[in-house]
């Protein structure tokens, strides 16, 4: 018998509710791992702002102790030079769980529009304030301030404020500051390691961060070249399962089967179109949304066995390039060697990928008992669960002596997947699956790089010994310019010993010896 007292209450929870209740799955999990994923968060909806759109970002992040008193309550600011939001998506982009910019199929760095919302989520709970936002897109005739906080159990934004900042001088661009509880003693490292693997793989950037120490670290922009921007693409076919496929047919505009096909997706022209719909027994005329259930499943079905489907386009891509991978390394690490590698782009479950990686060894570099591994995926450092992700499987289990290098060794090897759909490992995306055509091509990658670090150091052994053999043959100098001197008339010995030593350096000074001084002849 139901009763009043025992019925259960059934309802849905927003998305608000959902990651209040598991702030974890979005690295919100502690306040050390949240203050560091909200500055993360915010730097990368920055560089989203920016490099995409052609714009050399300039990033200022300043994290602030808010009262002597407590030790735990930060301010984070983040300010950039980027394309601004419209003043009436503000209050959803900062107060609106799953709502974003991104939802199209292209290669950003944010993609589940959560990230900014989480921040400040966790700013709420943790301090009770919201989130401050000044703003102007590229035309907007004003900034614009908004102060916003999230209710939470609709998921809908509260504006606390908003109006005119000032009239716009042709500024563009974003700031937002945020209050919430954090660990800077146990977050430090990590926040210090993020911002530097951000300014390797972004060299074209000018990223300042003020931290709540007083300290402030310039990466300063060491480069022009900016990578080539992403571009939307149409999904391919084989990466679209039943669900994906139902929601396109019910949103698409076109009037056939045949159309729908051709028109949805990449790589399917009209013979692929009408081959794919006889062999799923439907009609090229049909109308998409009279298809049935089982009739999505045939289609899909046929789809994922159809050999004859060109693989997927990736010159919607990003990759970051061999250059500026070089010259971010470089100007980080100051290593005495680097070197890196675009691989062509690949392929796995109907998505188009890239590797990319680069090697940097020597000069400043701390020798390391194993190689120093930066991860990267669509240009976002990794920092969290390496041990878990493919990449390191890989550098662990190449035997690095036949490259040449025996550890401990000052060896730092850099890894970056750029794909629209990355494939990540686990809830947290800090690790990539062990995707065995990811894992193939990453292995190639980084085997390239290695083999033009070992003709370095073959080359570098082969100079040294040449040294070796020239000081050696050095001390002879005076004895042959005093026997030389005896049969040519006319030549002071002083002359001869003089021009065989000059003749000696600058044989020695053209090798890539570490320190010239050890091995320039030099015989009072
Ligand atoms: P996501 O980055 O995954 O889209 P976020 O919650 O981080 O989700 O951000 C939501 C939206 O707010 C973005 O899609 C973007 O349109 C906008 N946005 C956030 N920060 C900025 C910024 N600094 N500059 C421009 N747009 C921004
Ligand atoms: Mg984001």
């Amino acid at each position: 018998m139901a009763s009043e007292a025992t019925a259960e209450k059934f309802r849905a929870l927003t998305p608000s509710e959902f990651f209040y209740r598991n702030r974890e799955l979005a690295g919100f999990s502690n306040p050390a791992r949240a203050l560091y994923q909200a500055v993360r968060e915010l730097v990368e909806n920055a560089l989203d702002a920016t490099d995409p759109h052609g714009i050399h970002p300039t990033i200022k992040v300043i994290l602030q102790k808010v009262s002597a008193e407590r030790d735990n309550v930060f301010s984070i600011s983040v300010e950039d030079n980027g394309i601004g939001i419209p003043a009436a998506q503000v209050p959803r982009a900062f107060g609106q769980l799953l709502y974003s910019s991104k939802y199209v199929l292209r290669q950003t760095r944010g993609m589940f529009g959560l990230g900014a919302k989480m921040a400040v989520l966790y700013g709420q709970m943790t301090t009770g304030k919201s989130v401050e936002v000044l703003t102007s897109t590229i035309t907007a005739k004003n900034i614009y301030y908004f102060n916003i906080a999230i209710d939470v159990k609709t998921n809908t934004p509260i504006i606390h404020e908003k109006g005119v900042y000032r009239k716009n001088n042709g500024w563009h661009g974003t700031v937002v500051k945020l209050y919430l509880e954090g660990d800077w003693t146990r977050s430090k490292s990590k926040i210090y390691e993020y911002l530097k693997r951000t300014a390797i793989i972004a060299p074209y950037a000018e990223i300042v961060f003020e931290d709540p120490e007083g300290t402030i670290t310039y990466f300063e922009r060491s480069t022009r070249k900016m990578p080539p921007p992403p571009r939307e693409v149409k999904p391919h076919p084989k990466g679209v399962d039943i669900e994906m496929m139902k929601m396109m047919l019910k949103a698409t505009k076109a009037k056939t089967l045949l159309e729908f096909l051709i028109k949805e997706f990449q790589s399917i022209g009209e013979v692929t179109a009408r081959r794919l719909i006889e062999n799923a027994g439907l009609l090229p005329d049909m109308k998409p949304h009279e298809l049935s259930t089982e009739d999505v499943e045939r289609l899909v079905r046929v789809i994922k066995s159809d050999t004859k489907i060109k693989p997927p386009s990736a010159n919607h891509l990003s990759y970051v390039g061999e250059e500026i991978i070089k010259v971010g390394l470089k100007a980080i690490l100051k290593p005495e060697f680097v070197t890196a590698v675009t691989r062509k782009p690949s392929v796995y479950e109907g998505h188009a990928f890239i590797v990319e990686a680069g090697l940097a060894y020597g000069g400043e570099i701390q020798p390391e008992d194993r190689p120093v591994l930066y991860r990267y995926a669509n240009k976002i450092p990794l920092l969290y669960d390496e041990g878990a992700d493919v990449a390191r499987k890989v550098v662990d289990r190449i035997d690095w002596s036949h490259y040449g290098v025996t550890f401990p060794a000052p060896l730092v090897i850099l890894v970056h997947i750029c794909s629209t759909k990355v494939p990540y490992k686990g809830v947290g995306k800090e690790s990539v699956a062990d995707v065995p055509e990811v894992e193939h091509e990453i292995e190639l990658a980084i085997r390239e790089v290695a083999r033009r670090l070992k003709r370095y150091l073959s080359k570098k052994k082969r100079e040294r010994e040449e040294a070796e053999r020239a000081v050696a043959i050095a001390k002879y100098i005076p004895d042959v310019a005093r026997g030389l001197a005896k049969i040519v008339n006319n030549v002071k010995e002083e002359m001869i010993e003089k021009e065989l030593l000059k003749m000696l350096n600058m044989k020695l000074k053209s090798f890539k010896i570490n320190s010239v001084s050890d091995v320039v002849v030099s015989i009072e």
